[in-house]
């Protein structure tokens, strides 16, 4: 074949943002991304509709679109019920990038990419990430490999989590952040070590829980910012980055010539200001009907008095009842998130049968109740669109009471491309907010009478670009990154290697990126999509997912 070999190192940094990168790789506070830069070639990397770390690392993995995979959010609609339960990796019917490279005979290893569990059988090793139940012992290709891991790196844990809820708790939240990063490295140097490979991975996930919860210390413009907070907690989110910068440095020393180094990110970060609370808006408008039970009208009084989660927040802080609530949750895993849910109404006080639409999980998705789907469905197939139409047309005349802007942004409704799916778990409408600094979701299910309040807990959330770095050999310096999309690095990476793209893949080869003997010598083959594989919807137990909802409430997903 007359080339060298080739391999290919991806570094995942959940959530990671050029808007903080770039600018901090200039001054020379991550000096190895500075060098990233300089030797090759950094940019935007577009994430999925919606930017949420399950449909994106599931594009990345599979070259494919959320519709076309068919996961959408951390959770899932349980057919036949209005109950969520937490997603996993044989729900998606689509090959993933290293069984394409498995089955091509290249060797991989695969550390901590979210939603790989259960694993799969690779050419190699792979070790599943985020959302693998807490307290299984199958979350490794080869089994053997956990006991062995946990033997040179005795702390490794697979995901883990820690809730946090009240000022005071910083601190010791962002000391495990850290620890966690730690850990891994440790994990990857001892993987690294050990196996041979063509084409390794890993996700470092603290970048994104550190943007979440410490946003507000390091961004003077944000309505929460604490001046008053320690330098540590100013310095959070960079502390997390320069640890890993620091790893970098070392890995990249230790490459050998034959490879490409890809650093790139799921979704994007920015502040967050306001939660919009869509399951208020589908109550206020008649869409959604609650229950005339003496509970759930003495709860619809609190609700109409507007008692809102953000005052109750403050309240408690007043109190300094801070520590105690602090307290009590980590012995009963119950935080405050829990004292919302026994205030508020929730989806146990709705009246199904008389409601038209509900909303559910981490993004602006809206189900309509519809017969014969839902298990108390109460449109009919002839009303679904003029349901349909209302909600949007409602949605659509929302607008800013102080500039008359359109508070909603871009709005699907069914079969509305890029919306056309087949997958069950999609909803019936999805859309976005004009301001970024607003999050619509379902947590907490109705927590006050406003459609929209304050952000009391989260400082940060998702964007939609993401980062994208390459350098190493074949890559092009300091060509700008345009159009790149998540759903590109699989077929770029297959025909890196040389492997046959399936044909099924939505992304593209970014070939301007490379030297033109890259693609020359190793010519881009196609295939069929053969790598459909069925859909074996591995259930959990009762119990794991219980477990993993408690996790996703201690990153703050989920209610
Ligand atoms: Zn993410």
């Amino acid at each position: 074949m007359g080339h060298h070999r080739r391999r290919v190192f991806v570094l995942g940094l959940d959530g990671a943002t050029g808007d903080l990168l770039f600018p901090w790789a200039k001054e020379g506070s991550l000096p190895t991304i500075k060098e990233i830069l300089e030797k090759g070639t950094g940019g935007a990397l577009a994430s999925t509709l919606p930017p949420l770390t399950v449909p994106a690392w599931m594009s990345f993995m599979t070259g494919k679109k959320p519709e076309k995979h068919g996961l959408f959010d951390f959770v899932y609609r349980v057919p036949d019920s209005y109950a969520v339960y937490p997603v996993n990796s044989t729900l998606s019917s689509e090959s993933s990038l290293w069984s394409l490279l498995s089955k091509a005979d290249k060797t991989v290893g695969v550390l901590n990419v979210p939603v790989t569990y259960p694993p799969e059988e690779v050419n190699g090793f792979m070790i599943t990430g985020m959302l693998t139940p807490e307290g299984v012992l199958d979350y490794a290709y080869p089994l053997s490999l956990i006991e062995e891991l946990k033997k040179h790196v005795p702390e490794y844990a697979v995901w883990p989590t820690r809730a946090y809820h009240f000022p005071g708790g910083e601190e010791t939240l962002l000391d495990f952040i850290r620890e966690m990063t730690r850990v891994r490295i440790k994990a990857i140097k001892y993987l690294l070590g050990r196996y041979d490979w063509d084409f390794f991975m890993t996700v470092f996930r603290s970048t994104d829980v550190v943007q979440h919860w410490f946003w507000r210390f390091m961004d003077q413009e944000h309505f929460r910012h604490d001046s008053a907070a320690s330098e540590k907690l100013k310095s959070a989110i960079l502390s997390v980055y320069q640890e890993i910068d620091a790893y970098l440095k070392e890995l990249l020393d230790s490459f050998a010539q034959d490879t490409l180094l890809i650093v790139m990110s799921d979704h994007g970060f920015g502040p967050l200001e306001k939660y919009v609370y869509i399951n208020n808006f589908l109550l206020d408008r008649g869409y959604l009907r609650l229950k005339k039970t003496p509970k759930a009208q003495a709860k619809f009084l609190l609700y109409k008095t507007g008692l809102t989660p953000f005052n109750l927040y403050r309240i408690v802080l007043r109190l300094k009842m801070g520590k105690n609530i602090a307290a009590v949750s980590k012995h009963h895993r119950k935080g405050f998130r829990a004292f919302i849910q026994k205030l508020f109404l929730s989806f146990d006080d709705v009246d199904w049968k008389n409601t038209q639409a509900y909303s559910r999980g981490n993004s602006g998705a809206i189900f309509i109740n519809k017969q014969g789907r839902e298990p108390a469905g109460s449109v009919s197939e002839e009303d679904f669109k003029k349901v349909e139409k209302n909600i949007i047309d409602d949605l659509s005349s929302w607008r800013d009471p102080q500039s008359g802007e359109r508070m909603v942004g871009r709005l699907f409704g069914t079969g509305e491309t890029p919306w056309k799916t087949s997958s069950q778990n999609f909803p019936d409408i999805y859309f976005e907010m004009t301001n970024d600094k607003y999050f619509p979701f379902a947590r907490y299910n109705f927590p006050s009478n406003s459609w929209m309040e304050p952000a009391f807990d989260l400082s940060g959330w998702h964007r939609k670009e993401g980062v994208l770095m390459l350098s190493g050999q074949g890559v092009k310096r300091g060509v700008p990154i345009k159009r790149a999309h998540i759903i590109d690095l699989a077929p770029t990476i297959l025909a890196y290697l040389g492997v046959p793209i399936p044909e099924g893949m939505d992304g593209r080869v970014l070939k301007e990126l490379f030297e033109d003997r890259i693609f020359e010598e190793v010519p881009l083959t196609y295939t069929q999509d053969l790598g459909q594989r069925e859909i074996s919807g591995k259930e959990f137990s009762e119990e794991e997912a219980q477990r993993i909802k408690e996790k996703l409430k201690d990153l703050g997903y989920f209610s």
